[in-house]
């Protein structure tokens, strides 16, 4: 294959991994962004003072190409492990969560669902193959499991408002898959670790960043792709703000639903598959707190007087002072909430957070913020496998991905990296010039 000029779409973790494995190839490349920085949904911004990432990120122990990725960039030693503790707050109470002695304490199950609960975390566990659970529906799987009642005290509320409409025609695998990333991680039966980067997700970036620059390739920030443009049914350049910049190669890495707008030439087969992938926006409130509101890294919630399904104490993974609390809420953007102000939104989170402990006082928060992501969750229905269009796509010279393309996997910064490999491949295959 010949050199080629290839426009990289977005400078998020995929995006940049995308083009760190076109420069190792010798090809040339720019990547335009949007925003005016990198990172995407792993990108950080200055929260009074304190540089933090705009949604929470933690590391698990399988994550095997994040950790082959920090050791080519020479960032393992920035990886830090914490012996996390998980909570429960369950119709007004806190439990602690997360372990077999959690687990028999909690009184909100009887024996057997507990048993049962526990059983179906050990199988989860040893799943390898997630093609028969593809099929599945996860209410369905998790309600055979461990029961109705259980799945109703341990399981409904996050789907709910997590998923919304789309909670009951979720594929098993994408729920497996979730499980087991989370019950991998741990020292012991007895104790989950979690990772995090020192510095933060931005560590990582910026080291990409500079492996992208020192070899050849460009980022171009606030540089919003407006159109592809093809000729003959083959790409030929890409528009920003009316210039037309010529290239052999786009590979987007946005979420695919804005890619029928990118390339109006797209069969109207090929869109309408785009089309049928639903997605969930998220406004993430983040909290800067005076005292640490929990011991808890992880708080699931279930409980009639709070819409959020949980709660996130960054602190309690990275260890700081004033403590960071994360709250995102999910929610399409039909949903009323969606219309409120990020204000409003905050002082929602804020009014609960008494009930989560009841020593907290307003005068705790010392800042407070909220950001949203319009594409944040991809929602997989059984089936979601064949669902999802080629990272080829009809028109030459135009490659897709985005994080639904992780399937079965959830989003993380580690299936970024592996699915940008793909894509790469899929784009100019493994062959060196
Ligand atoms: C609330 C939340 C919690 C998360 N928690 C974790 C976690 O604990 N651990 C973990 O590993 N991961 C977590 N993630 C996921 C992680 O952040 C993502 O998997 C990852 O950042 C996705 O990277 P990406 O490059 O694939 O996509 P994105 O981050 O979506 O990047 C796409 C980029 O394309 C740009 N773009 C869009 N349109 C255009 C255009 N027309 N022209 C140019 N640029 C464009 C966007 O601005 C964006 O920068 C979380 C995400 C969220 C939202």
């Amino acid at each position: 294959m010949n050199k080629q000029r290839i426009a990289v779409l977005g400078a998020g973790p995929m995006g940049l991994m995308v083009a760190m494995e076109l420069l190792k190839q010798g090809h040339d490349v720019d990547i335009y962004e949007r925003d005016d920085r990198i990172g995407g949904m792993s990108a950080s911004f200055n929260f009074e003072g304190l540089e933090i990432e705009r949604y929470y990120h933690f590391i698990c122990k399988t994550d095997f190409p994040l950790f082959q990725l920090l050791d080519e960039l020479e960032l393992s030693d920035r990886l830090r492990w914490t012996d996390t503790k998980m909570g429960f707050f369950y119709n007004g109470k806190l439990y602690k969560w997360g372990t077999p002695m959690a687990l028999l304490t909690f009184d909100g199950l009887s024996l057997i669902s507990k048993f049962r609960y526990g059983l179906h975390a050990m199988f989860t566990k040893s799943i390898k193959d997630w093609r028969p659970y593809d099929r599945m529906n996860a209410t369905t799987w998790l309600r055979r499991w461990i029961g109705e009642r259980a799945y109703n005290v341990l399981w409904k509320s996050l789907f709910e408002l997590k998923l919304f409409e789309y909670s009951e025609n979720i594929s098993a695998a994408w729920i497996g898959t979730r499980i087991k990333r989370v019950a991998l991680s741990r020292r012991s039966l007895m104790q989950e670790t979690m990772g995090y980067l020192e510095g933060g997700s931005a560590v990582l970036l910026e080291k990409m960043e500079q492996f992208i620059v020192k070899n050849g390739g460009r980022i171009h920030l606030r540089s919003g792709i407006d159109r592809v443009e093809v000729r003959d049914g083959k790409v030929s350049g890409i528009v920003i703000n009316d210039e037309t910049i010529s290239c052999n190669s786009v590979i987007s890495t946005a979420p695919i639903q804005y890619v029928p707008r990118l390339v109006p030439t797209l069969p109207a087969d090929f869109v309408e598959r785009i089309e049928t992938i639903k997605n969930i926006p998220v406004a993430c409130v983040i909290l800067k707190l005076k005292q640490p509101l929990s011991e808890n890294f992880w708080m699931n919630i279930n409980d009639p007087s709070i819409e959020i399904p949980g709660v996130i104490e960054y602190s309690n993974l990275n260890k700081m002072s004033p403590s960071i609390v994360y709250a995102p809420f999910y929610m399409p953007k039909t949903h009323p909430k969606w219309s409120e102000s990020n204000e409003t939104l905050i002082e929602e989170v804020i009014g609960y957070l008494h009930k989560l402990n009841p020593a907290f006082r307003p005068d705790w928060v010392l800042a407070k913020h909220c950001h949203r992501y319009e594409f944040a969750q991809t929602i997989c229905p059984p089936g979601f496998y064949d669902m999802l269009p080629s990272m080829k796509t009809p028109v030459d010279g135009f490659f897709m991905a985005d994080t639904g393309y992780y399937y079965p996997e959830d989003r993380s910064i580690n299936e970024s990296i592996e699915v940008a490999k793909a894509l790469a491949t899929a784009a100019i295959g493994t062959q060196a010039l």
